[in-house]
């Protein structure tokens, strides 16, 4: 490990596994029974008791939950589904996967998320559905989504990879709405070291979900077995749903441990001049109802200046000791979107922010003397193109 002034690296996440969860991976490791079994069914029992005992069904990954998703509302070919450039690529190459086309919007500056009337303006007569991504954890104004969407008869599929613990108002994301989907990606605010789940809303959905699944394979008595649907393989592991359920009981210190270092982070950034040296913080609640679990504490870097040397930032940062990570440059932009006719212009805060997003380091076992190594490491590397 490199070390800077007797000081470990400071990486920009880190999952906190305690010994209790490492003991439950040994026992399901000894049980003789390794793969999706009866661990997994515990797991989406607790989450499904998160959500308001809603259906849930636990997946490989959050890549594959979304892609059942869609399959599950019938999204395919000819089908618009609305999304945000400003997201981790997975969400607009599910869109892709089943055939449809992935029309991205503009964000909200002050929010990062979608401008959602941006979204009602996209609308056409082949949009099928709104996939909104809570960046950082932080939702939209879940009413007027849900309004919007019904008013135009749309699917709403949340890729809610990074909202796991938020809220709109006291109802966690998850609890209420169409379909919700999770990430347990090792960087995600609980982990499964890879999995996802799926909130539906109804026992229908959820069977075909499951179905989908694991090859559309629907058995009947000792060796009855029929295909229904050519699904895939996307079923999540005893080992992982073990690590999530360890996550699972600590999602409460989780999140409260998160905010606890973001006020921090407001007020170290605060006595630092962060601001005034051109530097966004990260928005607070701002739709009214929002919270947010922290999932990053990301800042834009000002226009002028760093916003164009974010890799050199970002040198300086790793020089001092602190890691950091980039959450995400406008998807609309990689050559394979181009390919599709997107270009430079089409969504001007979507690619400032693609350009200038830097998230900083935040995880629960990070210390006070962390956060202030992180806000002197990026003040010192900002110093120099500060106005
Ligand atoms: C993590 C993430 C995903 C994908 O989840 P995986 O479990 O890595 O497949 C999708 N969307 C967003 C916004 C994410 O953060």
């Amino acid at each position: 490990m490199s070390v800077v002034a007797d000081r470990p690296f400071l990486p920009f996440a880190r999952p906190v596994l305690d010994e209790a969860t490492i003991e439950s991976v040994r026992a399901v490791l000894a049980s003789g029974w390794i793969t999706s079994g009866p661990k997994v069914l515990e797991f989406e029992a607790a989450l499904s008791s998160l959500f308001s005992g809603r259906p849930v069904r636990a997946f490989a990954n959050g890549t594959a939950t979304m892609e059942i998703a869609l399959r599950v509302a019938g999204i395919g070919p000819g089908d618009e589904v609305i999304t945000t450039p400003i997201t981790w690529v997975a969400t607009a190459n599910v869109i892709l996967a089943v055939g449809a086309s992935p029309v991205f919007v503009d964000i909200d500056p002050a929010t990062r998320n979608l401008d959602l009337q941006a979204v009602e303006d996209a609308i056409t007569p082949r949009t099928r559905a709104v996939m909104p991504v809570y960046l950082a954890g932080l939702p939209v104004d879940m009413d007027r989504l849900y309004a919007i969407a019904g008013r135009h008869g749309l699917r709403v599929i949340e890729d809610a990879a990074q909202a796991i613990g938020s809220r709109w108002n006291e109802r966690p994301i998850g609890s209420f709405g169409d379909m919700v989907s999770f990430s347990f990606q090792a960087n995600k605010n609980i982990t499964c070291a890879e999995g996802g789940c799926l909130v539906l809303g109804s026992d229908d959905e959820a069977v075909r979900a499951e179905r989908l699944r694991l090859q559309g394979v629907v058995r009947s008595g000792l060796d009855g077995m029929d295909v229904l649907v050519p699904g895939g393989k996307a079923n999540l592991t005893d080992i992982n749903a073990a690590i999530g359920l360890g996550q699972l009981a600590r999602l409460g210190e989780i999140t409260r441990r998160r905010a606890e270092l973001v006020a921090l982070y407001f007020e170290i950034a605060g006595a630092l001049k962060l601001q005034d040296m051109g530097i966004d913080l990260p928005p607070a609640a701002r739709a009214q109802g929002a919270i947010g679990n922290w999932h990053m504490f990301q800042v834009i870097l000002p226009a002028k200046g760093p916003g164009g040397q974010r890799a050199a930032v970002m040198q300086s940062m790793r020089d001092a000791g602190v890691g950091t990570g980039v959450h995400y440059p406008a998807l609309h932009l990689f050559s394979h979107y181009r390919s599709l006719g997107w270009r430079e212009g089409m969504l001007p805060h979507a690619e400032r922010a693609g350009r200038s997003l830097l998230t900083l380091p935040l995880f629960p076992s990070m210390s006070a003397d962390d956060v202030e190594r992180a806000c002197t490491a990026l003040a010192d590397a900002c110093r120099p193109y500060a106005r």
